[in-house]
């Protein structure tokens, strides 16, 4: 691989990559689930983990059930 191949392989970034894959390198392991109903799925979907460091719930509306509440972030 020349010089550039590596520098516009590696400034591409993960635009090729599937979304879940993606969401998967956001926030490795992470997940996001609601206490009110069975909706969970991976962080990453939503933001970036760094983004939420130390926080265990985050006040966010469901997808699934519609209700504002504290969904759970863990892994
Ligand atoms: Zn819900």
């Amino acid at each position: 691989m020349g010089f550039m191949a590596f520098l516009f392989g590696g400034a591409r970034g993960d635009a090729e990559l599937p979304d879940a894959e993606r969401w998967e390198k956001r926030a490795p392991g992470w997940r996001l689930r609601c206490r009110r109903c069975t909706f969970d799925e991976p962080f990453g979907k939503y933001g970036f983990r760094k983004y939420a460091c130390g926080a265990k719930f985050l006040l966010r509306r469901c997808p699934q059930c519609g209700r504002l509440g504290w969904m759970k972030v863990c892994r």
